[in-house]
């Protein structure tokens, strides 16, 4: 039964080098037993700005991406459970899952910029530790009412949505997502609409 357990949430629509490079470093910076990406199933933050690829395609992409890393996972806690997901109920299930584990919960600065607009806030704060790392843009200071550090990976400037654009203009995405996660983009039909 693992111990210590990073959960990575995200949309990962689709997934790249930036979120793998972020999770493999901040499993061995905090020896984490295993960092789960969990696959969001409805962003509420983020649906109504966007059509967002569907839940399972997405889970297929991380799927392929962790397929053959160890200590990563992919995570579908949130697509089985339904509805908006959010954290504080993720890190529920997980510690129910894995009882006395110990749990992380990974953002980048982005994310970690809007933390107090997460629904429950105070129950993710309250059951797990807050790990930040780089995203470009200011580096954001977390309360020290929170158990939260900063964990330095290698700063990679790569996000889906710059991926989606590639894919809509003809760029190339190759070495920002790895050939796994390419090959079910292919194979599914993946972000072949214009937006
Ligand atoms: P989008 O551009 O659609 O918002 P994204 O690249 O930001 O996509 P998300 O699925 O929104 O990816 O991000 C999930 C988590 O991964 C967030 O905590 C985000 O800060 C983090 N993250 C995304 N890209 C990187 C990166 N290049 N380096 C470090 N963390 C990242
Ligand atoms: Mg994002």
């Amino acid at each position: 039964m693992p111990a210590r357990i990073g959960l990575f949430g995200g949309t990962f629509d689709p997934p790249h080098v930036g979120h793998l490079v972020t999770a493999v470093n901040v499993r061995h910076a905090l020896q984490l037993d295993l960092v789960v990406l969990m696959v969001a199933n409805v962003p509420w933050q983020k649906a109504n700005d966007r059509r967002i690829t569907a839940a399972e395609h997405r889970f297929a992409m991380v799927s392929a991406a962790v397929a053959d890393v160890p200590g990563l996972a992919a995570g579908r806690d949130e697509i089985d459970h339904g509805g908006p997901s959010y954290t504080a109920d993720t890190l529920a299930i997980l510690a129910k899952q894995n009882p006395g584990a110990e749990l992380f919960t990974i953002v980048g600065d982005d994310a970690a910029a809007m933390f107090e607009t997460w629904e429950r806030y105070q129950e993710v704060a309250a059951m797990s530790t807050l790990v930040v790392v780089d995203r470009p843009g200011a580096p954001v200071t977390l309360p020290d009412s929170y158990h939260w550090e900063r964990v330095e990976v290698p700063r990679l400037d790569v996000s889906s949505t710059d991926l989606r654009s590639r894919f809509n203009d003809g760029r190339p995405a190759d070495f920002l997502i790895t050939a796994p996660v390419l090959d079910v983009i292919d194979s599914l039909g993946l972000y072949q609409e214009e937006e």
